[in-house]
Protein backbone atom coordinates (compact mmCIF):
# COMPACT_ATOMS: atom_id res chain seq x y z
CA UNK A 1 0.00 0.00 0.00
CA UNK A 2 1.49 3.42 -1.24
CA UNK A 3 0.73 6.96 0.43
CA UNK A 4 1.19 9.11 -2.53
CA UNK A 5 1.40 12.67 -1.09
CA UNK A 6 0.47 15.64 -3.47
CA UNK A 7 2.25 18.35 -1.14
CA UNK A 8 4.13 21.51 -0.84
CA UNK A 9 7.66 21.45 -0.31
CA UNK A 10 8.93 25.11 1.47
CA UNK A 11 12.16 26.03 2.95
CA UNK A 12 11.49 27.38 6.64
CA UNK A 13 13.44 30.53 7.69
CA UNK A 14 13.65 31.10 11.27
CA UNK A 15 14.50 33.90 12.30
CA UNK A 16 14.53 34.70 16.43
CA UNK A 17 13.24 38.37 17.87
CA UNK A 18 12.85 40.20 20.76
CA UNK A 19 10.07 41.52 19.64
CA UNK A 20 8.19 41.49 16.27
CA UNK A 21 8.23 44.62 13.78
CA UNK A 22 5.92 47.33 13.44
CA UNK A 23 5.43 48.72 10.12
CA UNK A 24 8.26 50.75 9.31
CA UNK A 25 10.56 49.79 11.60
CA UNK A 26 14.14 47.76 11.28
CA UNK A 27 14.89 45.67 13.81
CA UNK A 28 18.03 43.04 14.31
CA UNK A 29 17.59 39.12 14.53
CA UNK A 30 19.30 37.26 17.14
CA UNK A 31 18.97 34.02 15.50
CA UNK A 32 18.25 32.38 12.15
CA UNK A 33 17.62 28.54 11.42
CA UNK A 34 16.94 27.21 8.32
CA UNK A 35 14.56 23.93 8.17
CA UNK A 36 12.07 21.29 6.19
CA UNK A 37 8.83 22.70 6.27
CA UNK A 38 5.51 22.99 3.74
CA UNK A 39 2.54 20.67 4.93
CA UNK A 40 2.96 18.43 2.23
CA UNK A 41 6.49 17.77 3.44
CA UNK A 42 6.16 17.61 6.23
CA UNK A 43 3.54 14.80 5.91
CA UNK A 44 5.46 13.05 3.65
CA UNK A 45 8.32 12.78 6.36
CA UNK A 46 5.71 11.75 8.94
CA UNK A 47 3.95 9.19 7.19
CA UNK A 48 7.92 7.77 5.38
CA UNK A 49 9.67 7.37 9.26
CA UNK A 50 6.16 5.70 10.42
CA UNK A 51 7.11 3.09 8.04
CA UNK A 52 4.95 3.76 5.43
CA UNK A 53 5.77 3.74 1.69
CA UNK A 54 5.50 7.76 0.19
CA UNK A 55 5.39 8.54 -3.40
CA UNK A 56 5.94 12.77 -2.85
CA UNK A 57 4.17 14.63 -6.32
CA UNK A 58 5.70 17.99 -5.73
CA UNK A 59 7.43 20.98 -7.34
CA UNK A 60 11.08 22.64 -6.58
CA UNK A 61 12.99 25.42 -7.92
CA UNK A 62 16.54 24.04 -9.34
CA UNK A 63 18.55 24.81 -6.35
CA UNK A 64 17.73 23.72 -2.83
CA UNK A 65 19.29 20.39 -3.25
CA UNK A 66 19.35 19.62 0.30
CA UNK A 67 15.97 19.89 0.47
CA UNK A 68 15.46 16.63 -1.76
CA UNK A 69 18.28 15.12 0.32
CA UNK A 70 16.36 16.29 3.67
CA UNK A 71 12.99 14.14 1.97
CA UNK A 72 15.56 11.08 0.52
CA UNK A 73 16.79 10.59 4.43
CA UNK A 74 13.75 10.14 5.87
CA UNK A 75 12.48 7.57 3.39
CA UNK A 76 10.49 9.42 0.97
CA UNK A 77 10.52 8.75 -2.92
CA UNK A 78 11.46 11.89 -4.46
CA UNK A 79 11.93 10.64 -8.56
CA UNK A 80 8.58 12.29 -8.99
CA UNK A 81 9.38 16.04 -7.84
CA UNK A 82 9.73 18.50 -10.65
CA UNK A 83 12.57 20.65 -11.04
CA UNK A 84 11.22 24.16 -12.75
CA UNK A 85 13.70 26.46 -13.56
CA UNK A 86 11.71 29.76 -13.62
CA UNK A 87 10.35 29.09 -9.94
CA UNK A 88 12.03 29.81 -6.67
CA UNK A 89 11.26 26.83 -3.84
CA UNK A 90 8.36 27.49 -1.54
CA UNK A 91 9.57 28.90 1.22
CA UNK A 92 8.01 30.60 4.57
CA UNK A 93 9.80 33.55 6.44
CA UNK A 94 9.10 32.62 10.12
CA UNK A 95 9.15 35.79 12.69
CA UNK A 96 9.67 34.23 16.41
CA UNK A 97 9.27 37.07 19.23
CA UNK A 98 10.49 36.19 22.55
CA UNK A 99 7.55 34.82 24.46
CA UNK A 100 6.67 32.72 21.29
CA UNK A 101 4.07 34.84 19.42
CA UNK A 102 4.88 34.51 15.34
CA UNK A 103 4.25 36.01 12.19
CA UNK A 104 4.83 34.32 8.83
CA UNK A 105 5.01 35.30 5.15
CA UNK A 106 4.20 32.04 2.90
CA UNK A 107 5.38 32.37 -0.40
CA UNK A 108 4.04 29.59 -2.83
CA UNK A 109 6.60 29.51 -5.43
CA UNK A 110 7.10 25.97 -7.30
CA UNK A 111 4.48 24.58 -5.12
CA UNK A 112 1.44 26.53 -7.09
CA UNK A 113 3.43 25.81 -10.65
CA UNK A 114 2.97 21.81 -10.40
CA UNK A 115 2.80 20.84 -14.45
CA UNK A 116 -0.13 18.67 -15.24
CA UNK A 117 2.08 15.56 -16.01
CA UNK A 118 2.77 15.02 -12.48
CA UNK A 119 -0.53 13.34 -12.27
CA UNK A 120 -0.39 12.34 -16.06
CA UNK A 121 2.80 10.33 -15.54
CA UNK A 122 3.14 9.67 -11.92
CA UNK A 123 -0.72 9.05 -10.25
CA UNK A 124 -1.21 6.79 -12.78
CA UNK A 125 -0.07 3.96 -10.91
CA UNK A 126 -2.66 4.45 -7.74
CA UNK A 127 -5.46 1.96 -6.86
CA UNK A 128 -7.62 0.61 -4.28
CA UNK A 129 -5.61 0.23 -0.54
CA UNK A 130 -3.82 2.83 -1.75
CA UNK A 131 -3.89 6.60 -0.42
CA UNK A 132 -3.60 10.21 -1.92
CA UNK A 133 -2.89 12.50 0.97
CA UNK A 134 -3.39 16.04 -0.12
CA UNK A 135 -3.07 20.23 1.66
CA UNK A 136 -4.05 23.33 0.67
CA UNK A 137 -0.79 23.98 -0.92
CA UNK A 138 -0.69 23.51 -4.41
CA UNK A 139 -2.43 23.66 -7.80
CA UNK A 140 -3.55 20.41 -8.97
CA UNK A 141 -5.74 19.23 -6.32
CA UNK A 142 -9.28 18.60 -7.85
CA UNK A 143 -7.48 16.70 -10.27
CA UNK A 144 -5.36 14.81 -8.44
CA UNK A 145 -8.66 14.06 -5.95
CA UNK A 146 -10.87 13.10 -8.64
CA UNK A 147 -8.67 10.32 -10.34
CA UNK A 148 -7.40 9.29 -7.33
CA UNK A 149 -11.30 8.46 -6.14
CA UNK A 150 -12.46 6.79 -9.42
CA UNK A 151 -9.14 4.59 -9.34
CA UNK A 152 -10.58 3.33 -5.63
CA UNK A 153 -7.70 4.82 -3.60
CA UNK A 154 -8.82 6.47 0.14
CA UNK A 155 -8.07 10.30 -0.58
CA UNK A 156 -7.05 12.52 2.76
CA UNK A 157 -7.67 16.06 2.72
CA UNK A 158 -6.29 18.27 5.17
CA UNK A 159 -7.61 21.47 4.54
CA UNK A 160 -5.64 23.72 5.68
CA UNK A 161 -4.58 26.75 4.99
CA UNK A 162 -8.54 27.00 4.99
CA UNK A 163 -10.20 28.24 1.93
CA UNK A 164 -13.91 27.13 1.78
CA UNK A 165 -14.01 27.41 -2.32
CA UNK A 166 -11.03 25.15 -2.58
CA UNK A 167 -12.89 22.67 0.33
CA UNK A 168 -15.78 22.60 -1.91
CA UNK A 169 -14.11 22.25 -5.04
CA UNK A 170 -12.36 18.50 -3.51
CA UNK A 171 -15.09 18.03 -1.34
CA UNK A 172 -17.23 15.64 -3.35
CA UNK A 173 -14.06 13.40 -4.05
CA UNK A 174 -12.75 13.06 -0.05
CA UNK A 175 -12.77 9.88 1.69
CA UNK A 176 -11.12 11.70 4.69
CA UNK A 177 -11.08 15.33 5.89
CA UNK A 178 -8.96 16.32 8.16
CA UNK A 179 -9.06 19.81 10.57
CA UNK A 180 -7.85 21.11 13.24
CA UNK A 181 -10.68 22.86 15.68
CA UNK A 182 -10.33 26.06 13.73
CA UNK A 183 -11.12 24.38 10.45
CA UNK A 184 -13.57 22.21 11.74
CA UNK A 185 -15.56 25.30 12.55
CA UNK A 186 -14.86 26.98 9.68
CA UNK A 187 -15.83 23.64 7.63
CA UNK A 188 -19.46 23.23 10.00
CA UNK A 189 -20.41 27.04 9.33
CA UNK A 190 -19.60 26.11 5.52
CA UNK A 191 -20.96 22.82 4.70
CA UNK A 192 -22.79 21.59 7.99
CA UNK A 193 -21.89 19.17 10.72
CA UNK A 194 -23.05 16.30 8.27
CA UNK A 195 -19.95 16.67 6.04
CA UNK A 196 -20.24 14.28 2.96
CA UNK A 197 -17.29 12.18 3.52
CA UNK A 198 -16.45 9.01 5.36
CA UNK A 199 -14.39 10.34 7.94
CA UNK A 200 -13.70 13.01 10.08
CA UNK A 201 -10.64 14.16 11.91
CA UNK A 202 -10.03 16.79 13.86
CA UNK A 203 -7.30 17.85 16.16
CA UNK A 204 -7.68 19.65 19.18
CA UNK A 205 -3.93 20.59 20.06
CA UNK A 206 -3.39 19.71 23.81
CA UNK A 207 -7.23 18.42 24.16
CA UNK A 208 -6.29 15.38 21.83
CA UNK A 209 -7.98 14.59 18.70
CA UNK A 210 -11.04 12.67 17.32
CA UNK A 211 -12.10 10.14 14.34
CA UNK A 212 -15.44 10.17 13.33
CA UNK A 213 -16.51 7.58 11.40
CA UNK A 214 -19.69 9.22 9.36
CA UNK A 215 -20.93 6.16 7.45
CA UNK A 216 -21.59 4.11 11.01
CA UNK A 217 -21.57 7.45 13.24
CA UNK A 218 -19.21 6.12 15.48
CA UNK A 219 -16.55 8.39 17.18
CA UNK A 220 -12.66 7.23 18.52
CA UNK A 221 -11.27 9.63 20.79
CA UNK A 222 -7.67 10.10 21.28
CA UNK A 223 -6.28 12.36 23.99
CA UNK A 224 -2.75 14.11 23.54
CA UNK A 225 0.00 12.57 25.83
CA UNK A 226 1.05 15.24 28.50
CA UNK A 227 4.00 16.75 27.49
CA UNK A 228 6.39 19.81 27.76
CA UNK A 229 5.70 20.98 24.20
CA UNK A 230 8.86 23.68 22.69
CA UNK A 231 7.46 24.03 19.23
CA UNK A 232 4.27 23.11 17.54
CA UNK A 233 4.50 24.14 14.81
CA UNK A 234 3.66 20.85 12.31
CA UNK A 235 2.25 18.63 15.00
CA UNK A 236 -1.34 18.78 12.55
CA UNK A 237 1.08 17.31 9.67
CA UNK A 238 3.05 14.79 12.05
CA UNK A 239 -0.77 13.58 13.46
CA UNK A 240 -2.10 13.37 9.54
CA UNK A 241 1.18 12.29 8.47
CA UNK A 242 1.08 9.37 10.91
CA UNK A 243 -2.36 8.42 10.96
CA UNK A 244 -2.11 7.88 7.64
CA UNK A 245 0.61 5.58 7.43
CA UNK A 246 -1.18 3.46 10.17
CA UNK A 247 -4.30 3.23 7.58
CA UNK A 248 -1.62 1.81 4.50
CA UNK A 249 -0.11 0.15 7.03
CA UNK A 250 -3.32 -2.20 8.03
CA UNK A 251 -3.90 -0.41 11.46
CA UNK A 252 -7.10 -0.54 13.12
CA UNK A 253 -8.34 3.59 13.63
CA UNK A 254 -8.03 3.60 17.45
CA UNK A 255 -4.16 2.03 16.75
CA UNK A 256 -3.62 4.75 14.45
CA UNK A 257 -4.68 7.55 16.19
CA UNK A 258 -2.48 6.09 19.38
CA UNK A 259 -0.08 6.32 17.55
CA UNK A 260 -0.33 9.52 15.69
CA UNK A 261 -1.06 11.28 19.24
CA UNK A 262 2.35 9.54 20.42
CA UNK A 263 4.35 10.97 17.31
CA UNK A 264 2.73 14.05 17.53
CA UNK A 265 3.43 14.65 21.07
CA UNK A 266 7.50 13.88 20.75
CA UNK A 267 7.02 16.30 17.38
CA UNK A 268 6.08 19.19 20.03
CA UNK A 269 8.72 18.41 22.28
CA UNK A 270 11.54 19.50 19.29
CA UNK A 271 12.07 22.49 17.34
CA UNK A 272 11.46 22.49 13.99
CA UNK A 273 8.51 20.95 11.61
CA UNK A 274 9.58 18.57 8.74
CA UNK A 275 12.82 17.68 10.41
CA UNK A 276 11.22 17.19 13.99
CA UNK A 277 9.03 14.22 12.97
CA UNK A 278 9.87 10.93 15.27
CA UNK A 279 10.52 7.93 13.60
CA UNK A 280 8.61 4.42 14.58
CA UNK A 281 11.36 3.20 16.96
CA UNK A 282 11.03 6.32 18.71
CA UNK A 283 7.39 6.46 18.75
CA UNK A 284 7.36 3.11 20.28
CA UNK A 285 9.70 3.39 22.48
CA UNK A 286 7.50 6.93 23.94
CA UNK A 287 4.79 4.96 23.98
CA UNK A 288 6.96 2.08 26.45
CA UNK A 289 7.68 5.00 28.92
CA UNK A 290 4.10 5.65 28.98
CA UNK A 291 2.66 2.33 29.65
P1 LIG B 1 -0.11 22.98 13.19
O1 LIG B 1 -0.94 23.92 12.36
O2 LIG B 1 0.86 23.64 14.09
O3 LIG B 1 0.50 21.88 12.37
P2 LIG B 1 -2.64 21.94 14.05
O4 LIG B 1 -3.43 23.08 14.57
O5 LIG B 1 -2.96 21.43 12.69
O6 LIG B 1 -1.09 22.24 14.18
P3 LIG B 1 -3.07 20.62 16.57
O7 LIG B 1 -4.52 20.32 16.70
O8 LIG B 1 -2.53 21.79 17.30
O9 LIG B 1 -2.73 20.67 15.01
O10 LIG B 1 -2.20 19.36 17.03
C1 LIG B 1 -2.26 18.10 16.40
C2 LIG B 1 -2.04 17.01 17.40
O11 LIG B 1 -0.72 17.16 17.97
C3 LIG B 1 -2.99 17.02 18.60
O12 LIG B 1 -4.20 16.33 18.35
C4 LIG B 1 -2.13 16.34 19.68
O13 LIG B 1 -2.20 14.92 19.56
C5 LIG B 1 -0.72 16.80 19.33
N1 LIG B 1 -0.37 18.00 20.11
C6 LIG B 1 -0.45 19.29 19.74
N2 LIG B 1 -0.07 20.12 20.75
C7 LIG B 1 0.29 19.31 21.78
C8 LIG B 1 0.78 19.54 23.11
N3 LIG B 1 0.98 20.77 23.59
N4 LIG B 1 1.03 18.46 23.89
C9 LIG B 1 0.84 17.18 23.43
N5 LIG B 1 0.38 16.92 22.18
C10 LIG B 1 0.10 17.95 21.37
Amino acid sequence: MTIYNLGSINIDHVYRLASLPRSGETIHSRDLSHGLGGKGANQSVAAARAGARVVHLGAMGTADDWVLDRLAQAGVETDHIARLPHQVTGHAIILVETGGENSIILHGGANQSLPDETLVRHLTGIGPGDILLMQNETNLQPEAAAQARAAGATVIYSAAPFEIEALRVVLPHISILSVNEVEAAEAFAAFGEDLPVQGLLVTRGAAGAEYRDLSTGETFRQPAYPVEALDTTGAGDCFTGWFAAGLARGEDIPTALRHAAAAAAVQVTRHGAGDAMPDRAEVIAFLGSRD
